[in-house]
């Protein structure tokens, strides 16, 4: 059984020996592009070869490139757990052709990567492609030999993508494997697609036309492929096993959280294990990429990532200090490929530990205040907005932390009495300011800076984030 070190040398050796450069992953903190938040595609770090504002130095590209989805656009932070197929951090394998192959050659190669390099049987596969792309249609006809009903013509964002109001864009095709009968979930293009059944592995990126304040103004002369595959999904299917946290890499992280915390990744502890395992990636690659845990903007994010994990292994009984007991069994893992991890490892170590030793001064006792405030609550019913200001306020609950505890034990969180609180506690906190003629105490400006963070990085609200291939 190929190992997940294994299928990522596989897919990049495959594209290598077809005259593509292999090329290391970039920081997860985008280096030419302030507007995003962390790199969440394969292809943000070759966006100016793209747009043509810088000349690649190869025409072919591959690279497995670290991709952290917690923020912004894209957002998967609420499928952990829940979905099968859904990471913070995760790896997405791309091969590029910078105005040298099209449609033909990149479907062509990727039909003969999953069939013939990984074998898989093309019975419990099928794809989409954008609904007047009869060209992709046509090819995928010709190349796998599919009947019509197994070339789903999809009308949505999902098959066209654009990497904003003005650039490059172009139709899309997407690679599905069925992981059978038994899981629900129908197949793309139906009503129930979103369950795991038919899972999306890779999608290919046609760049074909050039968009002005977001239409379409011309064909571009030289168009260029752009693709993205999930390496937990196809080392999934690889595996035979239908959840990525099932394959060789997350079943030693859940292992080592089973053992650290003397339980089992079963029932309702299940995910948990795999939160942390989740977040165990995402934080530690973070840190080493040289984000920090602070009250905003990407290091709001770090730490939203990591009290989350701190919650869940407060849930599974930790009495101490958690996650960075796990960092060897990441390195273990993927230090080989991300040397970073080693170099940093004591550091990643250090930071997760004081982290947890802050956070856990206040974590059991705004847990309680939680058990206290739902305790007489009914199904469905609504945590107050009071109750989540000061568990934010007081406890060092960020508010999606409220929303996901509140989400397990089937509440709702009413957001807008959040905000009011909040910005209570801000008019509040000018009128003492002006009063007293001295600055505002240090409670109300980490409040304050909380609040702000996210806002203050404007990027990935303001504009529409370019990264999704
Ligand atoms: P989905 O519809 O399943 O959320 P997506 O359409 O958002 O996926 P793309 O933006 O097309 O994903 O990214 C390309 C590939 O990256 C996907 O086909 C999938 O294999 C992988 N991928 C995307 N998001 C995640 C994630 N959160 N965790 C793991 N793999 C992912
Ligand atoms: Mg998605
Ligand atoms: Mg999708
Ligand atoms: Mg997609």
């Amino acid at each position: 059984m190929a190992s997940l070190n294994q299928i990522r040398s596989t897919f990049l050796d495959f594209f290598a020996a077809d005259g593509h450069e292999k090329v290391q992953s970039a920081p997860l903190v985008p280096q030419n592009d302030p507007t995003l938040l962390f790199v969440n595609a394969g292809m943000v770090p070759f966006k100016d070869y793209f747009t043509g504002a810088a000349t690649p130095p190869y025409r072919r590209a591959a690279s497995s490139q670290k991709c952290v989805r917690a923020g912004g656009k894209h957002n998967d932070l609420d499928n952990v757990g829940y979905t099968a197929r859904h990471h913070t951090f995760f790896e997405m394998l791309g091969n590029f052709s910078f105005g040298d192959y099209f449609k033909e050659h990149a479907i062509e190669r990727a039909w003969a990567l999953v069939t013939k390099e990984f074998g898989l049987d093309p019975d419990r596969l099928m794809v989409t492609v954008y609904i007047d792309d009869d060209e992709a249609f046509d090819i995928w006809k010709k190349v796998a030999g599919f009947p019509d009903h197994k070339i789903v013509r999809i009308a949505g964002s999902d098959n066209f993508w654009a990497m904003g109001d003005s650039g490059p864009c172009g139709p899309c095709t997407e690679i599905f494997w069925d992981h059978g009968e038994h899981i629900p979930g129908g197949p793309p293009g139906s009503p129930n697609e979103d369950g795991d059944r038919f899972v999306e592995i890779w999608n290919n990126v046609f760049m074909q036309f050039e968009k002005e304040n977001d239409e379409i103004v011309r064909s571009l002369p030289r168009p260029s492929v752009d693709t993205g595959m999930g390496l937990e999904r196809i080392a999934a299917v690889l595996q035979g096993v239908h959840s990525n946290y099932d394959v060789d890499l997350f079943k030693a992280l859940i292992a080592a959280s089973e053992d650290a915390t003397s339980t089992k990744a079963e029932g309702d502890r299940a995910p948990s294990h795999r939160v942390i395992a989740d977040h165990l990636r995402s934080s530690s690659f973070l840190i080493a990429d040289g984000v920090t845990p602070s009250n905003e903007g990407r290091g709001y994010v770090l730490r939203r990532i990591m009290r989350r994990a701190m919650r869940h292994a407060h849930l599974l009984g930790a009495s101490d200090p958690l996650m960075h007991r796990l960092v060897p069994a990441l390195v273990t893992e993927m230090g080989e490929a991300y040397p970073e991890l080693k170099r940093a490892q004591a550091f990643i170590e250090d930071t997760l530990k004081q982290e947890e030793i802050r956070f856990r001064t206040t974590l059991g006792r705004g847990m309680g205040l939680l058990e206290d405030a739902t305790r007489d609550l009914p199904q469905g019913g609504i945590i107050t907005g009071q109750t989540a200001f000061t568990l934010y306020d007081t406890y060092g609950f960020p508010l999606d932390l409220t929303q996901d505890e509140a989400r397990r034990r089937g509440f709702n969180v009413d957001v807008d009495g959040f905000e009011t609180a909040m910005a209570e506690q801000r008019e509040r906190g000018k009128a003492n300011w002006k009063g007293s003629g001295q600055s505002a105490n240090a409670g109300e400006w980490l409040a304050l800076r909380d609040r702000l963070g996210p806002t203050v990085f404007t990027g990935y609200e303001a504009v529409d984030d370019t990264g999704e291939v």
